[in-house]
């Protein structure tokens, strides 16, 4: 099927089920609704003169307008390239050039930065962008051109769609370097949102709310195509994250299911009126995107009734989910590892030096084949090979170890590997350690360059509010309960972390501050 088939084949079934609630825009549709919506956007689409396999840009926070234009243009086969809202010009203007542009739909500012004037910045310099369509100001006037197209000029734009055609471009998130555009189909994403809705025991009762952005897979894929193939209801808190307005959202709309990346799970648990919250109406819901601690798992199950919480692993080149918790495992792999393969893909973990496979219980990369697999990097041959060989296999660039029952445990990326002394040590394990400190609330662990050991370990800390936690507490916490060596040399307390939009700590760039920092 292609998304466009798909979005009918729902309306049919749940017409007059909510689609879309943006609750901060004050915007709800039914199914019936949200689909005459696409139409009319789909048909100013065609009326502009973009044919299929052209590229319509999206630069906006999570607005309705952004999901319509997500659906109109599958169903006309325009391909869709997100731009993620904390870019700035010179990134602006690489993506429009990159994929070549023709029409940018672009929010006026958000969050004090003025987009406009970004995008008449480099509009010089990008000569395939024809037009841009600021959102509050021209979107009006681009749907009143739906009246120059005939429904029967948009059956046969749509007639044309084939289900393994590119559909969209989505930058990865540049959490350890430069952002590269990912290619995907019909085929690649639709799947995924249907099979991760499957685990998740969608049906049209289920009301899911996203904080995450669209712009990334985790908003557009498991948020938007996870609800639309089951008849779910997406409920969009506000434009860009807010830990109290998300939980107001949950309330008043009455979700069933729960996104986010740890952080954001971490930052909704930390509010001073957490308790305050009435979140009885949850069931499930998807922690996903970097490393989920154990330990907010547990309290986002016993105080977040969600007691169904899954967690996803995945990439953006792979659509992105590929490893998913099960409902109903034993509760100790529900909050310890990513879970099992999803159904209809292989993996595989190998000795990335030999590409041999390993043996179950040891590390090694983790590789994905099947549907979900991108169709390449746009416009960058070389990228692409890099990561897809000719069996198709994408190699992941993570560390995974599978155990005797098949559940998988991600020990994090291999550029994140500390290597203290000829000693590898992953972060994330001495992470999970710290997190079990009541005085803690968030922790992450980086390698130093040492002139001694090669790396060293430095612990960025966030300690809780009036916790007066000092590193010699630290310290002691340490003492005889992990390897000498995994013990950090460097402690450092810190208000926030570099976070990419997605809220996925830029490791990269605390390796960057603390070498400054220590000199
Ligand atoms: P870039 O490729 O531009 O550096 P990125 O890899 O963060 O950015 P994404 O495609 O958004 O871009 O993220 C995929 C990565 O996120 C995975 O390769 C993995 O390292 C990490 N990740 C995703 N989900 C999980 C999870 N559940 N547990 C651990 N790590 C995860
Ligand atoms: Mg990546």
């Amino acid at each position: 099927q292609t998304i466009g088939q798909n979005l009918k084949d729902t309306v049919k079934r749940f017409p007059d089920n909510d689609a879309l609630v943006c609750v901060e825009q004050n915007y709800r549709s039914s199914y019936s609704e949200f689909y005459n919506q696409t139409t009319t956007v789909a048909k100013s689409l065609l009326a502009k003169g973009i044919a299929k396999g052209e590229r319509v840009g999206i630069w906006s926070p999570n607005r309705s307008e952004w999901v319509l234009l997500q659906y109109a243009t599958a169903r006309v086969g325009i391909i869709l390239v997100n731009i993620n809202p904390s870019y700035r010009s010179s990134e602006l203007e690489y993506v429009l050039n990159q994929s070549g542009i023709k029409i940018l739909v672009s929010a006026l500012s958000f969050r004090g930065s003025d987009y406009k004037q970004m995008v008449e910045e480099v509009a010089a310099n990008c000569p395939t962008l024809t037009e841009t369509i600021y959102l509050d100001k021209d979107w009006d006037s681009f749907l009143s051109l739906s009246h120059t197209i005939s429904d029967e000029t948009l059956a046969e734009a749509e007639s044309t769609i084939q289900f393994d055609e590119p559909v969209n471009i989505q930058y990865t998130s540049g959490t350890t370097g430069f952002p590269k555009g990912v290619t995907l189909t019909h085929h690649n994403l639709l799947n995924n949102g249907y099979f991760i809705g499957v685990r998740l025991k969608y049906t049209d009762a289920d009301r899911v709310c996203i904080p995450v952005p669209f712009y990334h897979c985790f908003g557009m894929v498991i948020g938007n195509l996870c609800c639309t193939s089951h008849g779910a209801t997406m409920v969009v808190p506000s434009e860009s994250f807010d830990p109290a307005t998300t939980l107001k959202a949950v309330e008043k709309e009455k979700c069933t299911s729960l996104y986010g990346v740890p952080t954001m799970f971490i930052a909704e648990l930390a509010l001073p009126d957490f308790e305050s919250y009435n979140l009885t109406s949850l069931r499930t819901g998807v922690m996903a995107g970097s490393p989920c601690p154990v330990e907010i798992m547990k309290q986002v199950q016993s105080k977040m009734y969600m007691k169904e919480v899954s967690i996803c692993y995945g990439m953006t080149e792979t659509s992105p989910v590929s490893i998913q918790t099960v409902i109903g495992a034993p509760l100790e792999k529900q909050v310890s590892t990513v879970g099992t393969v999803q159904d209809h893909l292989e993996i595989k973990i190998i000795d990335p030096e030999t590409g041999h496979v390993v043996p179950k219980g040891q590390p090694g990369e983790l590789c994905t084949r099947g549907y979900s697999v991108m169709l390449k990097y746009w416009n960058n041959p070389e990228a692409t090979a890099v990561v897809l060989d000719d069996a198709r296999w994408m190699h992941t660039g993570d560390i995974a170890v599978m155990d005797d029952e098949g559940y998988v445990n991600i020990s994090g990326r291999i550029k994140d590997i500390i290597i203290r002394g000829g000693e590898n040590i992953s972060p994330r394990e001495i992470e999970e350690f710290l997190y079990t400190h009541p005085h803690i609330e968030d922790v992450q662990v980086i390698g130093i360059p040492d002139a001694k050991y090669g790396e060293v370990i430095m612990a960025w800390v966030k300690a809780k509010k009036d916790s007066g936690l000092e590193e010699i507490h630290l310290l002691d916490f340490c003492k005889g309960k992990i390897a000498h060596y995994k013990v950090p040399k460097y402690w450092k307390f810190t208000a926030d972390f570099p976070v990419t939009i997605t809220g996925k700590v830029r490791k990269v760039e605390m390796r960057e501050i603390s070498i400054k920092e220590l000199g």
